[in-house]
């Protein structure tokens, strides 16, 4: 097969104009096309009037090498790459003890998926509960502000990205193709198969709960075991080397390799790994607020005339400014057509995020407006970052009022330094209530000036961002771990042995995808250890 790259076509194209510029820039004929698939497919918007898809094909001929030599000095054409997912190992399945994968999140889940089509049967242990009954408890948060702080929307099968817009491309380098292999089992799992395709796939939160569901079920019809409300409270360590977990109700499982995906919010967790002595550091992350426009604002910015076009969909879009006091102000997880969500595990604090359905057809556009912080904004401890976090979380449920309410305030009067009393045109999604005021205690005071600073810029970029009555909430402190959990070349923890920090909690990646994707390196690891004997 050859690769085409780069292929531009305007956005109402016919079929009968795509196989043209297929044979013509491969310069053949109708009869030596056989045919062709849609490797990857985006659009290129910078310029409204004319709106492009740009196409990455895998092009099937009579006469490859003829054209391959003939256009050998083409940048847009190659071999099509062979992605095809291999395992690195399979077990004899004569082990005493199982591997333990902790968390069920993307990274946990396709550690255990992996290891269990390897032969390794795993034993996954969740804090939280089974998907169904998750989210009843997470309705009870947005719904009725009652906060289960072991099942929410941080905790439970299926991890963080349950209940989100289900955005699935990452920035990562991944030469092994391990995101095909994610794609293609979350199509298994009953993803639109578009995700193999389209540039910006995304999956909806509706969609998620039973893809999670059915991976379970592969998981443990290849003999792995997923065990719920099974928090981990110890790790047991002799002599620098993990040789079991104790769970929240006293049991202890032996096992030697033990997978630590506990994603950014265990922070219990990661209090009970920094007093056994596992290297833990402060990792830098970001701190800041949820922005409210309404979709049509942002699709006529984005698509002018051609917005609401079929194959745009709803219209996203990615900010960055580089302040004047030395801070980076960026858009966050944006959420085309989405809706803000409380996504606090901790009693008494206000965090907010975003999540989106399939559709994307809610009424507003949403996205983190976050400050980049690093540990020299909280030094001397390397839990240090989590105590930031806390102390905001707790300063915004004081602001909001003590009952789940996330403090906000109009963009307009953000800007204007004065607190808001009355909304505008811009509805906030956030169910458990929104309680207005002043949010320039919410976050330190260069963190405020930055985005005071970086809205007006972004007001350059897309018209309209800083129209008064756009909507801030917050605060937004989950935007990745404060933590990294070191881990050597073979995966492990640089000072205990059988220990495998992965996903975002310990600082490895940054999304669903990264963290699923992590969860296949490590899972390797762990076979090739156990393979090895180790
Ligand atoms: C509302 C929201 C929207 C998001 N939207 C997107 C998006 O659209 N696209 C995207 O790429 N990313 C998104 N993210 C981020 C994404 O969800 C995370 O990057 C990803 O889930 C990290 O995966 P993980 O497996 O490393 O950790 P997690 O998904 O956090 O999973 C960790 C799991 O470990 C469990 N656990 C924790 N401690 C213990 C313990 N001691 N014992 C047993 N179990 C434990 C937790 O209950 C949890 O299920 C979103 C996050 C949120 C909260």
């Amino acid at each position: 097969m050859l690769r085409i790259t780069e292929l531009k076509l305007p956005l109402d194209h016919s079929q009968a104009l795509l196989n043209e510029a297929i044979r013509h820039r491969l310069a053949i004929s109708n009869d030596e096309l056989i045919g062709f698939t849609i490797f990857r497919q985006g659009v290129d918007a910078r310029k409204q009037q004319a709106i492009n898809l740009i196409y990455t094909l895998d092009v099937e001929t009579t006469n490859e090498p003829s054209i391959l030599t003939r256009l050998q000095d083409d940048p847009f054409i190659s071999i099509t790459p062979d992605t095809t997912y291999r395992f690195v190992a399979q077990s004899s399945g004569n082990w005493h003890e199982r591997p333990i994968v902790i968390g069920t999140g993307p990274c946990g889940l396709f550690a255990g998926l992996i290891l269990a089509q390897m032969g390794f049967k795993p034993l996954i242990l969740e804090r939280g509960k089974s998907v169904r009954e998750r989210t009843k408890d997470t309705f009870g948060l947005w719904r009725n502000r009652v906060l289960n702080p072991e099942s929410n929307v941080q905790f439970g099968e299926g991890g963080a990205g349950t209940f989100s817009d289900g955005k699935l491309y990452t920035q990562i380098k991944d030469p092994h193709h391990y995101g095909r292999k994610v794609l293609t089992e979350l199509v298994k799992a009953g993803a639109p198969e578009e995700i193999l395709h389209v540039s910006k796939p995304h999956i909806g939160t509706f969609r998620l709960v039973s893809m999670v569901e059915h991976i379970r079920a592969t998981i443990e019809s290849l003999g792995g075991e997923i065990r719920f409300q099974s928090r981990v409270d110890e790790l047991i360590i002799d002599n620098g080397q993990v040789t079991g977990v104790t769970l929240s109700d006293g049991e202890m499982i032996s096992s030697r390799h033990v997978v630590l995906a506990v994603g950014h919010s265990a922070r219990d967790t990661f209090n009970m790994l920094y007093e056994r002595g596992v290297y833990i550091e402060a990792k830098a992350f970001s701190i800041g607020f949820r922005i409210e426009h309404p979709q049509a604002l942002i699709d006529a910015c984005r698509y002018g005339s051609h917005a609401g076009h079929p194959k745009l969909g709803a219209a996203d879009y990615k900010l960055v400014h580089h302040c004047r006091n030395g801070r980076t102000v960026y858009s966050f997880c944006m959420c085309p057509g989405g809706t803000v969500v409380a996504a606090t595990s901790e009693i008494g604090h206000v965090v907010t995020n975003g999540m989106s359905q399939y559709s994307r057809n809610e009424r507003n556009a949403n996205s983190g407006i976050v400050v980049g912080i690093t540990p020299e904004d909280y030094p001397g401890h390397s839990l240090a970052g989590i105590a930031l976090q806390r102390h905001l979380e707790a300063h915004a449920f004081e602001l909001g009022g003590g009952t789940y309410q996330a403090p906000g305030q109009l963009v307009g009067d953000f800007l204007n330094n004065k607190p808001s009393s009355a909304l505008g045109s811009v509805q906030p999604s956030y169910t458990p209530g929104v309680q207005l005021g002043d949010l320039a205690t919410a976050l330190p005071n260069y963190a405020i000036d930055a985005i005071r600073e970086a809205l007006p810029a972004f007001d350059k970029k897309i018209k309209g961002f800083t129209m008064n009555d756009a909507l801030l909430t917050g605060v937004e402190t989950r935007t990745s771990s404060p933590v990294r959990i070191k881990r050597n070349a073979f995966y492990q923890s640089i000072n205990t042995q059988g220990l495998y920090p992965a996903g975002e909690g310990a600082g490895y990646a940054g999304g669903i995808l990264s963290a699923a994707v992590d969860g296949i390196k490590v899972a390797e690891a762990v076979a090739l250890a156990m393979i090895g004997g180790q």
